[in-house]
């Protein structure tokens, strides 16, 4: 379903037990091959799938586009990344994975090699289709763990994309499974033995589920899950710069980005001219086609999204917040939701503590660092953050006591294929990308040679 047009532009089967099982057989037999090559055999198969996304990228970008509604122009740039982390692993996988000497007592050498573990079962969401299979599929493709993809439902065309490159490349087919698996498909598939671990990137409700499965059956699991991550701005940040990238981080991708900013703690001295710049901003932007150039504000996904976060934004309003700015309903046929500025957030709004995945900001006033500090870390959640501080060592410090995975000083948030990138507390655990996302999936056996 088109977000845009609200068309109908594809079905698609559902995966047939057969289908299942053929993606098992031949995942396993590649396991086995690949179980006795080494990682670098695979380096240059890995970069004709990054050469192919860009050879390819007007078509994959259109595709994201029709999925889930996202701007052209962003897609593109999701192509370009995900190219991007396949030649980074390509480059550098085979060097993370490489046998590690241990200084030991043990009578004689001690070295830890990293073996494959198996099939990998990989759940993915659909806000960046193909950014999440490939923060996945690139590092176990080189430590050569055959993947199956369950991606998101809405984004079926995109799944489908991805697998063509793979296949279209000199990548053995059998290195990535696209499946359209129901809940208990995939649950069976956890729990089939060929099957050794699981990688999930979503909510906090499909986390808990997949993470359950998987334990039950004692597979080793990671899990990217949700965000509600603060934007703090320090008494001495720059008030220009900080709302320059203030409005972007939060409406990039229509606002639906687990990393996104959803809560601005600004410094009392700031925040008056905070938020009347937040609201210039945000009522510059121009919704329409996404395909189109001059589009700055994307639809959402779908109506669900679109009326989950209607409901919050309701219900945080019925409970005190102050409404500054958005919430009209925009006259387009497609899914689209106004920025919208909600303020006097109290702890016992329901806001407080919910993740508003769309274009809505919430913006809290603080007296303090350490009240900033204490307001950011008030949550179930734990991703990422940013601090803005005119004394970037002040904001490396407040940085330090934020507890999430991530922080940046004075900075976008970025991602990229040599950051680590994950949470902790309800946003999960493990960590994609980097040397730490390389050896998520390892047998580090330990072998002792007399
Ligand atoms: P979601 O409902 O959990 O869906 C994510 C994926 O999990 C989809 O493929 C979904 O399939 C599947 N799924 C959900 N429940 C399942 C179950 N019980 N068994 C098997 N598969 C299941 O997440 P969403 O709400 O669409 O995505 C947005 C969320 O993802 C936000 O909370 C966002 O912050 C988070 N996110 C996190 C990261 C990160 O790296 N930490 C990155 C991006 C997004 P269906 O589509 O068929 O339901």
């Amino acid at each position: 379903m088109n977000p845009y047009t609200n068309e109908v532009v594809k079905e698609y089967p559902n995966a047939t037990s057969a289908d299942i099982e053929t993606a098992l057989v031949h995942g396993q037999k590649l396991f086995k091959e690949w179980e006795h090559e080494a990682p670098a055999t695979r380096a240059d198969q890995l970069r004709d799938i990054a050469r192919l996304m860009r050879l390819h990228a007007k078509d994959l970008a259109t595709t994201m586009v029709t999925d889930m509604g996202k701007l052209y122009r962003e897609a593109l740039g999701e192509v370009e990344l995900c190219a991007l982390i396949a030649d980074y692993f390509a480059d550098h996988g085979a060097d993370l994975l490489r046998p590690v000497q241990l200084d030991s007592r043990a009578n004689g050498t001690a070295e830890i090699r990293k073996h494959p573990l198996g099939i990998l079962m990989m759940v993915e969401p659909w806000n960046f289709p193909y950014y999440q299979i490939m923060r996945v599929f690139a590092p176990n493709f080189m430590v050569g763990n055959p993947m199956i993809l369950k991606h998101a439902s809405i984004t079926p065309g995109s799944a489908h994309a991805f697998e063509q490159i793979v296949h279209e490349s000199t990548a053995p087919d059998a290195s990535l499974a696209n499946l359209y698996l129901s809940y208990d498909q995939v649950s069976d598939i956890i729990a089939d033995k060929r099957v050794q671990a699981v990688a999930l990137t979503g909510s906090e409700r499909g986390g808990v589920s997949v993470a359950r499965e998987a334990g039950a059956n004692l597979k080793k699991n990671t899990m990217e899950l949700g965000g509600t991550d603060a934007f703090i701005v320090l008494d001495d940040a720059d008030i220009d710069t900080v709302t320059d990238i203030a409005w972007r981080t939060r409406l990039y991708n229509a606002g639906q980005v687990c990393t996104s900013s959803k809560r601005f703690i600004v410094a009392a001295n700031l925040y008056d001219q905070f938020v009347a710049k937040l609201k210039e901003n945000f009522s510059k932007v121009k919704p329409g086609d996404p395909m189109a150039k001059d589009t700055t504000l994307a639809p959402m996904n779908s109506k669900r999204a679109k009326d989950k976060l209607q409901k919050q934004v309701d219900d945080a309003i019925a409970h005190g917040a102050t409404l500054v700015y958005g919430n009209e309903p925009i006259n387009l046929p497609g899914q689209f939701f106004q920025p919208t500025i909600l303020t006097d957030i109290k702890p016992d709004n329901p806001a407080y503590s919910q993740e508003m995945f769309g274009p809505v900001a919430q913006v809290y006033k603080v007296n303090s660092d350490q009240e900033a500090i204490d307001l950011a870390n008030d949550s179930d959640l734990g991703l990422g953050g940013i601090v803005f501080a005119g004394d970037a060592n002040r904001g490396k410090q407040v940085a330090a006591q934020i507890e999430t995975g991530m922080v940046f000083v004075n900075n976008f948030m970025v991602t990229l294929p040599e950051l680590p990138f994950g949470g902790i507390k309800k946003s999960g655990y493990g960590r994609e990308m980097s040397a730490l996302g390389q050896n998520a999936f390892v047998n580090e056996q330990l072998i002792v040679t007399a």
